[in-house]
């Protein structure tokens, strides 16, 4: 084993998580493919195992602890797999699609999913586009989005690909409550409604935030427009404007 077992376990105490050997094995074969990986192309900046452990697969992992996953999930801008392949691995009852603009990062997932006689779909598109597609757009119980973007424009990435009923969870690991407030009337145009925000320690690394973003009515068929006009005229209170 490249990771440490005990490491990985004591990690997912706090959020009581807990895998079979068999998953563990999986996690192991997947960070080593990174590793090996990670020395031709530059997947992610964490290239040591026990920093692949915490900073990666808890990370990714930690939404578990107090909420179940279950149906279809559209992990976007998913890199190198995070969180959506830790959360396929864990859960036997997901479906996940893995989506993100760069080739060689859904090579790498191709190869790992292989690796480990997993199955799931890739979309390699920029999230924008993809999410005009029929087969795609409304179709999902849930997307995630981890390091990708700020809460305002990732909801606009995201929100289309989530079913109504479904949920929008972003990840992530600074301070949210100025973002949370940027992204209220982008979310409330785009169909979307806050549900929760928890923040929880992860080890040593600091403190981390999940946003739920509940589906509350279809998003208007004018959303995702292109990345130019997202970045340039961004969706804000005619109070702000
Ligand atoms: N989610 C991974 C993680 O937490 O390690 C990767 C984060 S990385 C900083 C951002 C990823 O999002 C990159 O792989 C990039 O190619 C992808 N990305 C950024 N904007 C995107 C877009 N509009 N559509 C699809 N992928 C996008």
């Amino acid at each position: 084993m490249i990771i440490s077992k005990e490491l990985f376990i004591n990690s997912l105490k706090p959020f009581n998580i807990t895998l079979t050997d068999e998953k563990i094995e999986m996690f192991d074969k997947y960070a080593s493919l990174l590793i090996e990986w990670n020395s031709k192309f530059n997947l992610t900046a964490i290239k040591d195992p026990d920093g692949i452990v915490v900073k990666h697969f808890v990370d990714s992992l930690a939404v578990l602890s107090e909420n179940k996953l279950e149906g279809t999930l559209i992990d976007v801008g998913t890199g190198a797999g995070f969180p959506g392949l830790p959360l396929l691995i864990a859960n036997d009852n997901l479906e996940v699609t893995f989506l993100d603009s760069t080739g060689k990062k859904i090579k790498f997932i191709e190869t790992v999913l292989d690796e480990l006689g997993l199955f799931a779909d890739t979309v390699n598109a920029r999230a924008e586009e993809a999410a005009k597609d029929e087969f795609l757009r409304e179709s999902f119980d849930f997307a995630t989005a981890r390091a990708v973007s700020n809460l305002r424009d990732l909801s606009e990435y995201c929100l289309p690909f989530v079913k109504v009923g479904g949920k929008f969870i972003s990840m992530k690991s600074a301070k949210t409550d100025e973002e949370i407030k940027d992204a209220k009337e982008a979310i409330r145009v785009l169909g979307g409604e806050i549900e929760k925000v928890n923040s929880f320690e992860l080890a040593d690394c600091g403190e981390r935030t999940l946003i739920f973003i509940k589906k509350v009515r279809p998003t208007p068929t004018k959303y995702p427009r292109n990345y130019s006009q997202i970045v340039k005229n961004p969706i804000v209170s005619r109070e702000t404007k």
